[in-house]
């Protein structure tokens, strides 16, 4: 599930209105998504009524699987919660619900997952491999 349509309520002028709220974007399955996100617009909802905008804190997984890229956005808020940290071990590594045989077949980048907690670095590391993946494959 990669994104959930939420009915959310304008914080200027309440009025609601449905929005995708992404939580995870496959850059080879939804390039167009990937491009949203890279221009920083991605879970910013805009008013159909009186056009705020205002950015939807959610957790957001990126993962290019041509590019070997993976990383996971959260919101800042969630270091206030106790629950957050279970997720990792304690060298901050996401550990993945998987069994043995899952982990075996697994490529070895995705146990790297690049965290970060501003979706401006969030975009910016995307970009960063990006580039080093251009400078390593694809110059001539
Ligand atoms: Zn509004």
């Amino acid at each position: 599930m990669a994104k959930t349509t939420l009915l959310l309520a304008c914080p200027k002028c309440g009025s609601e209105s449905p929005y995708d709220v992404w939580q995870s974007i496959n850059a080879s399955k939804e390039p167009h998504i990937r491009k949203v996100l890279l221009e920083g617009n991605i879970n910013i909802f805009e008013c159909p009524k009186c056009g705020t905008k205002s950015f939807i804190p959610t957790s957001l997984l990126y993962h290019d699987p041509d590019r070997q890229i993976i990383a996971q956005y959260y919101p800042p808020e969630s270091l206030k919660e106790k629950n957050f940290f279970h997720q990792f071990d304690s060298e901050g590594r996401i550990s993945l619900p998987l069994s043995k045989k899952q982990k075996e077949n697994m490529p070895e980048y995705l146990n790297n997952i690049h965290i970060t907690f501003s979706m401006q670095e969030f975009i910016f590391y995307i970009k960063f491999r990006e580039a080093l993946f251009f400078n390593k494959y694809q110059k001539n």
